[in-house]
């Protein structure tokens, strides 16, 4: 397992409630954590296992480009971009922090932090398994038959199944 982070990358960006904010605009500084777990893959070296720092300040910059009202949706839609890009999420942080926001008096700085934790059993054989929990699941798994699938969700219900039990399956 490993953590990588980006701290501390500096925005210049319209968000806000205010319409001061959306003609001035704020300065804003994103941290992103990330703890992965090296997959067979990442260690091969796989580009889309590894986690590329490129990838994840440029999923960053992208959404403070967009301009919305509150910071959560900012943070939000930088996790939903991570976890679509990245599989071997284990855990994640994203805070994003307005600098000298106008409250009248002075303030340093208002953050938005929102985490996620993907770690999960597999239903059948009980190894820990990584699920994000949307249709990227493995459950929902693609190479399976339809009827399998079925049969599957009746027995495991909504609880996840890992890649090796999901490939006894398979067709
Ligand atoms: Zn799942
Ligand atoms: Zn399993």
């Amino acid at each position: 397992m490993a953590t990588i982070a980006l701290e501390g990358m500096h925005f210049y960006a319209r968000h806000g409630f205010y319409e001061e904010e959306q003609v001035i605009g704020n300065e804003y500084v994103v941290d992103v954590y990330l703890e992965t777990v090296f997959t067979k893959a990442a260690v091969e070296d796989d580009l889309y296992q590894t986690i590329n720092y490129e990838t994840v300040y440029l999923i960053c910059e992208a959404a403070m480009r967009r301009n919305v009202k509150l910071l959560e949706t900012v943070a939000s839609r930088i996790a939903l971009d991570i976890k679509h890009q990245f599989r071997n999420i284990k855990e994640m942080k994203i805070k994003v922090k307005k600098l000298n926001p106008p409250l009248g008096g002075r303030v340093d700085s208002a953050f938005v932090e929102v985490s996620g934790e993907y770690t999960k059993k597999c239903a059948r054989c009980d190894r820990p398994l990584l699920c994000y929990g949307d249709k990227t699941c493995w459950c929902m798994e693609t190479k399976l038959f339809q009827k399998t699938l079925e049969q599957l969700k009746g027995t495991y219900g909504d609880r996840c199944l890992c890649e090796d039990c999901l490939k006894f399956y398979a067709k």
